[in-house]
This record gives C-alpha cells, sequence and structure tokens, in this order.
C-alpha cells in the first residue's frame, strides 16, 4: 500500500492562490490585485513589481529555478518558453534570483513560428504574452525541476488574438455585460458580475507503454489507422463503472494528488464505455480557469502515465469500431452573489426569469447551431460525430419532461399553468430509501442537454480545447440577452414584454428542442424536416464561422473581428490537411516497411511448407494452398491500395494551403486510407500472430 495524503493539506499548496496572496502581499497591493481580477483594469508597473517578487520568493521555496509565461496558441496544446530567475553574475562571481513586474506582466516570444492565419506579417514577427489575473500562477514539479507556470494571454503586435484565451475572456466580459442588464430589469440591484461556470468531464485511454511504441501510427498520430477488432469488445458492458484494477486505481490516485496540489478539483473518477477507456470530472469553476484547469489534467494525465509504463491516449477515436472519447462541457451563468441564473426552482412555470432565460437558451442555439457545431470541430471528432456513436453531428437540445411541458404549455397556450412533478422512485424494498427522482430526467444521446441546473454540450473533442465552445455560448448568449433587453427596456407594460417574449422565442424556435433517441435514423429524417443543420465533418463546419450572422454576432460583441475569424479559418483548413497529410503518410510507412513485408514471409513459411510436405509423400496440401491464395489476393489489393493512396497523397501535398486542399484531403485522400485498411485488417486475421508486426487491438485494449 502507497503512502496516504490529507488532501485537505496538498490541496492548492503549488498555486499562489488567494491564501497565498493574502498573506504575502501588502495590504494596499493585495487590495489593488483584488479589485483588478474583479473588476479589470491597468496595473501599474510599481504594483506589479511588488507582486513579482513576492511570486518569485514563494516560487524560489517550491524549488522553481524558471518561470514560464504559460499560453494557448492556436496548436491545440498549450505553449511555454522558460526563463531561470538568475541575473547576471555580480563581480563577487555569484548570481541573484530577479523577477520584475515588467516579467510578469508582458512577455514577447519569438512568435513567428506558432500559427497565425495570416495575422501577423513576417515583417512584425512579434506577439506578446499578457498576465491573466484572474487565473493563478502555479508552480509545476516535473522532471525539469520546478517551473513558476504564468497563465497568459497571447496577442498579436496590433492586439490580435493569437490564443484561445483572449476571445475567451472577451466573450466572458460580453455574457456578463448583458446579464447584468437583464437581472436589473427583474429589479436584482445586487449582483455585480455574472460568470459562465463550466465543469468539463475529460474521457481518455490507456494503454501499456512498450505496446504503444511498438505502433508508429499511435506514436506519429495518437490513434491506430490499423487494427482488426478483436474477439470481444464492449458488448458485454462489464468495463462502464467496473471496479477499478489495482494499477490503474494507483495511476488514478497519483494523477488525484498532482492535480490537487495544482489545486484543481479532481473530483469524480470511473471506468467508461469502452475497454481500457476511463473518465475524470474536476468541480465545475469560472470558464476562464476551467479551461486552464482542463489542459492541466490533460497535461498530467499524459505525464504520470509514463511514471506508471503506461501513455494515455487522448485522441477522440483511438481506435476504430470502440467507443471514441469525448468532453462533456457543463455549463452555467452564475452571479457573484451566488445565484444561478439556469436554476429553474421547484416550479418552473412560474419562475418567468427562469423561462426567459431558458427561452433564450433555445433561440441562442437554434439560431447558432451551426456555429455551435463547429466549436467542436477537429479532425478527431470527425470519427465521433455523426458517426455511428454518441453524439449526432445534429444540434438539438433536450429538456425533460418537465420543462418540455412547460413549453408546450406556453406554446399552445400562451400560458403555463403547472409543472409536472418528479415524483419518488419506488424500488419496493422496505429497507431502501425513497429517492426523489429529477424530474430533469435523463438523455444520454442528446448533444446539448439540459441536466437540472445547467446545460452539458457533449460533442466536444476529448482532445480540444474547451475555449471554443464556451466562446461561442457565452457570445450567443449576450446576443439573446441583448435582444429581449433591448425591447423589455422600451416597453410600458413590462410583465406582459417579458410573457410575449417567452412565447415568441420558444414558438420560433421550438423546432430545435428534441427529447427522443438522438442516435436513430429517425432522428436525422425528422431534424432534415425540420430543417436543422447536420454538419458531418470539419471542413464542411468551417465555413460556419465566416457566415454572415457569426461575423455580426462577434464583431457587435468585441469578440473576434472579421480578420480574426478568417486567420482562425485559415488555421483550421491548414491543421485539418496537416493532419490528414501525417496520417496517410504514416499508412504508406507501415503498410510498405512493415505489413506488405510480413505476408511475404508469412506466405513464404506457406510456400516452403507446401514444398516439404509434398518432398513428405503428402499430397494433400489444400489448407495450405488456400491460406496462401487468399493472403496473396489480399497482398495484392493492399498493394494496390498502397499506390492509390501514394498518387493522391503526393498530389494533395503540392496544393496551395486552404479551404480547397482541405476538403480534397477530406474527400479524396480519407477514403483512400480506408481503402488500405480493410485489405491490411483482413490479413491480420489470416497471418500467423508471431509473424504480425505489432500489437493487436487485443493486445492494446486488454493487456495494460
Ligand atoms: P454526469 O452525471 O454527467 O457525470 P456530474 O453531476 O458528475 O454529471 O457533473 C458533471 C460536471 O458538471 C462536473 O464537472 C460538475 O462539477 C459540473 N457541474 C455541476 N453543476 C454545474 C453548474 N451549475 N455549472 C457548471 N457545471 C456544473
Ligand atoms: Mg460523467
Amino acid at each position: 500500500m502507497g503512502e496516504y495524503v490529507k488532501v485537505s493539506e496538498i490541496f492548492g499548496e503549488n498555486v499562489f492562490n488567494d491564501t497565498v496572496m493574502q498573506e504575502r502581499l501588502p495590504k494596499k497591493v493585495y487590495k489593488k490585485l483584488k479589485d483588478i481580477i474583479a473588476e479589470g483594469g491597468d496595473l501599474d508597473l510599481e504594483t506589479a513589481d511588488v507582486i513579482a517578487h513576492e511570486m518569485k520568493e514563494w516560487a524560489i521555496e517550491k524549488g522553481a529555478t524558471h518561470y514560464t509565461h504559460w499560453f494557448q496558441p492556436l496548436t491545440g496544446v498549450t505553449a511555454e518558453k522558460h526563463d531561470s530567475f538568475i541575473t547576471a553574475p555580480l563581480p563577487s562571481g555569484k548570481v541573484l534570483m530577479s523577477f520584475s513586474g515588467k516579467e510578469l506582466i508582458k512577455g514577447e516570444p519569438d512568435a513567428s513560428s506558432f500559427p497565425s492565419g495570416g495575422l501577423r506579417a513576417t515583417f512584425e514577427a512579434r506577439g506578446y504574452t499578457a498576465w491573466d489575473c484572474t487565473s493563478p500562477a502555479f508552480v509545476r514539479q516535473d522532471a525539469a525541476g520546478a517551473t513558476l507556470c504564468i497563465p497568459t494571454a497571447f496577442c498579436s503586435y496590433t492586439g490580435e488574438a493569437l490564443d484561445q484565451k483572449t476571445p475567451l475572456l472577451r466573450s466572458m466580459e460580453a455574457v456578463d455585460t448583458q446579464a447584468i442588464r437583464l437581472l436589473r430589469l427583474f429589479g436584482n440591484t445586487t449582483s455585480k458580475k455574472v460568470t459562465p461556470s463550466v465543469g468539463a468531464e475529460q474521457e481518455y485511454f490507456l494503454v501499456d507503454r512498450e505496446k504503444f511504441y511498438e505502433r508508429k501510427d499511435l506514436i506519429y498520430t495518437g490513434r491506430t489507422l490499423f487494427g482488426a477488432m478483436p474477439p470481444k469488445g464492449q458488448e458485454m458492458d462489464d468495463h462502464y463503472f467496473g471496479t477499478i484494477r489495482q494499477k490503474i486505481a494507483a495511476y488514478m490516485k497519483d494523477v488525484n494528488e498532482e492535480l490537487w496540489k495544482l489545486g484543481v478539483t479532481a473530483k469524480t473518477q470511473h471506468n467508461e464505455v469502452a475497454p481500457a477507456q476511463h473518465e475524470l470530472a474536476p468541480i465545475y469553476a469560472e470558464a476562464n480557469v476551467a479551461v486552464d484547469h482542463n489542459q492541466i489534467i490533460m497535461q498530467t494525465l499524459k505525464r504520470v502515465a509514463t511514471k506508471h509504463g503506461m501513455k494515455c491516449l487522448l485522441h477522440e477515436k483511438p481506435f476504430a469500431g470502440v467507443n471514441g472519447s469525448g468532453k462533456h462541457n457543463n455549463w452555467s451563468l452564475t452571479t457573484d452573489d451566488g445565484l444561478n441564473l439556469l436554476d429553474p426552482g421547484k416550479t418552473p412555470h412560474e419562475n418567468i426569469k427562469f423561462l426567459l432565460i431558458l427561452s433564450c437558451i433555445i433561440k441562442a442555439v437554434d439560431e447558432h447551431a451551426g456555429l455551435l457545431r463547429e466549436s467542436a470541430a477537429d479532425p478527431g471528432n470527425d470519427h465521433r460525430l455523426g458517426a455511428n456513436e454518441a453524439p449526432p453531428a445534429i444540434i438539438s437540445i433536450f429538456l425533460g419532461e418537465q420543462l418540455e411541458d412547460v413549453v408546450e404549455q406556453l406554446v399552445s397556450t400562451g400560458t403555463a399553468t403547472s409543472s409536472k412533478k418528479e415524483g419518488v422512485l419506488e424500488t419496493g424494498v422496505r429497507t431502501l430509501p425513497e429517492l426523489d427522482k429529477d424530474a430533469t430526467d435523463r438523455n444520454r444521446t442528446s448533444p446539448f442537454a439540459f441536466t437540472g441546473n445547467k446545460f452539458e454540450f457533449r460533442m466536444v473533442g476529448s482532445r480540444d480545447s474547451i475555449a471554443a465552445p464556451n466562446i461561442v455560448l457565452n457570445t450567443i448568449m449576450a446576443e439573446a440577452f441583448c435582444d429581449v433587453c433591448d425591447v423589455l427596456e422600451k416597453a410600458d407594460n413590462f410583465d406582459e414584454a417579458v410573457h410575449d417574449l417567452i412565447k415568441k422565442n420558444f414558438s420560433e424556435h421550438q423546432r430545435i428542442i428534441f427529447n427522443g433517441n438522438g442516435y436513430s435514423d429517425a432522428w436525422i429524417a425528422e431534424a432534415e424536416r425540420r430543417g436543422l443543420p447536420n454538419i458531418r465533418s470539419m471542413v464542411e463546419a468551417i465555413p460556419e464561422l465566416l457566415a454572415d450572422k457569426s461575423v455580426n454576432l462577434f464583431e457587435k460583441f468585441g469578440v473576434f473581428t472579421r480578420a480574426e475569424l478568417e486567420s482562425r479559418v485559415e488555421v483550421k483548413y491548414e491543421n485539418y490537411a496537416k493532419t490528414i497529410n501525417i496520417e496517410a503518410k504514416t499508412m504508406i510507412d507501415m503498410a510498405a516497411k512493415q505489413f506488405i513485408p510480413a505476408v511475404i514471409r508469412y506466405t513464404k513459411t506457406l510456400a516452403d511448407a507446401i514444398v516439404s510436405i509434398r518432398a513428405a509423400g503428402v499430397e494433400e496440401v489444400s489448407v495450405q494452398k488456400k491460406l496462401l491464395e487468399d493472403c496473396s489476393v489480399l497482398l495484392r489489393k493492399t498493394q494496390e491500395a498502397l499506390k492509390s493512396l501514394t498518387e493522391i497523397e503526393a498530389k494533395a501535398c503540392v496544393m496551395e494551403e486552404g479551404k480547397e486542399q482541405a476538403e480534397f484531403y477530406h474527400n479524396m485522400v480519407v477514403p483512400a486510407m480506408e481503402a488500405l485498411r480493410e485489405p491490411v485488417d483482413e490479413l491480420e486475421m489470416l497471418v500467423d500472430k508471431e509473424m504480425w508486426p505489432m500489437p493487436s487491438y487485443g493486445d492494446l485494449l486488454f493487456e495494460v
């Protein structure tokens, strides 16, 4: 048994959090910083110097030698450049450890090699990182020693966003402004701020480290590009919530402890549906912190896996035919004085403010369904969304029986007079407690489900940052709130106007509400009748960013300029093309250098066997011959598919970067990859396992 730790003692021990700041900063400085964290404003250099000094002293006590501006460029992962605290040697030959306010507030990484989508002209390649004081700094301990990590935003010389954090912070301000405006109209004079709360459930796979390194596809692309199905998959439903094996439990214990030290509220863990698949969820936090924490979670999952002789796969679809991984983005709006705007109360039909807010959400999601779908688009997610597993690519909203009934009443009669009761769950056993049933119910097949006092957006990919979906959610809500405020501020009769708006929003956007089975074919047809978009792939989703209504939306609320959106579109097409390019090249490499030679060796042993059996005077060699024939036919198919993929890939490579190239990859290269995979997977079932050049799905999924 390992050592036991006291969670309350280690929690947040490596975070420059409020307690540390209060202890270490002079009162005036502390107050100034707290004001800026709450309300924004400029930090003068003198104050910054004091904070930087205290931060450095604290970090050094934790063993830190370096600091880094930690940021989230458009690569999908975080970036950092480390600087040590040392100064130039003194005449005595010794060095001092220093860290100035200027170094805390602003960094200037050589940004020319981060994706900018043409935003940063080459003559002005500078990019700036700026301290985001709303997300606390932390000390990360790893093989590099200890490093003070300072969460920062990343912008170009002219202030354009080159990262995920800048637009996220802008969108949080936008929804704050509009939500406060709405609350004031309802007579709320006390709440000062409305913040989106986000809790992201992270799914991941664990595989054996040595086996991982025997597969070039896992090494280069994070997913398997070949592989026949093992005899057993997830059909027995015996992994989901199953007992966690000791090896995995030890890993989770380590992950939790590391996360707790970093102030991440790791809360829930369980086995997921697929073999070797697991999930970790923290307690929700302010959107900005939740986005940073999710990055820390992904990094920690990976780092700790290596220590335990495993590899953590965050790819959306590491194994074909086995459930992929996603990230459920739980989202709500909360005031600084603890009011959850999405809380319906016991009798939602009487809760006029809640109904108006709900109607705004329905309207926002219906009007910008394409944009929301785009926010979950990434090359890996193409294998999940709209394919034969969770969730469908069509955006719809699940409200649950109680709220759907209220909406129904409102739309048909203009007023809602009752709320269905949740009732009690009867187990039929006298010794079991009576359980209150959740009136909001659960629907696992809905991409956007109301779950009590929050919405759960289930489309996000497991590897992706959760910044994009939250930017969209915050901004579309800002718009919907703004629209109703515009009407209400001019209304003569407030109550009547609220009532009319609720009815109007629900009536006009009821088509987005769907409580049935989102995986069924019938829903696809029904959604089409309702005119809901069904965007099946990333390349089809990207243009949503530049649709007129999207550009107007983002510009109106100061979240993105058109130029910023154009740059993101460019980065996304490039990212898609590069991802598929690497996958195609990896397949070509594996087929040419591993599979074809292995099959040739195997067919030679068959041929040799036939000769020696015959030499021994036995004529019956039909089994060996049949195998030899079958393998040879598949080998030929493999060879042809390889040739075809190589040619198509060569064409794609020389195309100019952009939309057309990305579409070519999607429409031409991806099918050619599938055509190559098919005969190879069939061969895997025929060829002697001893001679197959890499671990199988069974080896990877069941022998962790
Ligand atoms: P599930 O049954 O889907 O796993 P959980 O109750 O475990 O749902 O919650 C999932 C996530 O939702 C957690 O990260 C949790 O902290 C978060 N969450 C709970 N309430 C809220 C809320 N009001 N706003 C945002 N996230 C929330
Ligand atoms: Mg869950």
